[in-house]
């Protein structure tokens, strides 16, 4: 068995649309990036990355590359999920830090959608959601802890 953790953070903007685990979650705030910046899905590759001991995703997918200019993280993952070689997962338990909107009413469309792209059970797939309790609410982060069998 390997692990690997994984931590992100996004400055939130207005006009850009809020995207965890691939969902587009309504908001008048969403995350400033070069890519889609998913941070919930970037802290799950850096996870992979990290219990595999190859890098980062900035390494794989750096954000200096046009190629990855609003991409979706979704087709990052997947392309990351090739790297595991014999490996599968165990299990991923992530949170989210976000003040508003709540994420409470849409955190079981994105485990399913997101176990859907990990090619996992939503059974093998954790996600929470807390507030930063108001003392950082421009930006949003995301960790992920991930074990591989
Ligand atoms: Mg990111």
């Amino acid at each position: 068995m390997r692990i690997g953790s994984g931590w992100d953070l996004h400055r939130l903007s207005p006009g850009r649309a809020l995207v965890l685990g691939g969902v587009t979650i309504p908001s008048p705030f969403g995350e400033e990036a070069h890519s889609d910046g998913d941070v919930l899905v970037h802290a799950i590759i850096d996870a992979l990355f990290g219990a595999i001991c190859d890098g980062d995703i900035g390494s794989h997918y750096p954000d200096s590359d046009p190629r990855y200019q609003d991409i979706s993280s979704i087709t990052l993952l997947k392309d990351a999920l090739t790297h595991l070689g014999e490996h599968t997962i165990s299990n991923i338990d992530c949170t989210i830090v976000l003040d508003e909107p709540k994420l409470r009413p849409y955190i079981d469309t994105i485990r399913t959608h997101l176990a859907e792209a990990l090619q996992i059970d939503p059974d093998q797939l954790s996600i929470k959601a807390k507030t930063s309790e108001r003392t950082a609410p421009a930006v949003i982060t995301a960790q992920a802890v991930l074990l591989l069998d």
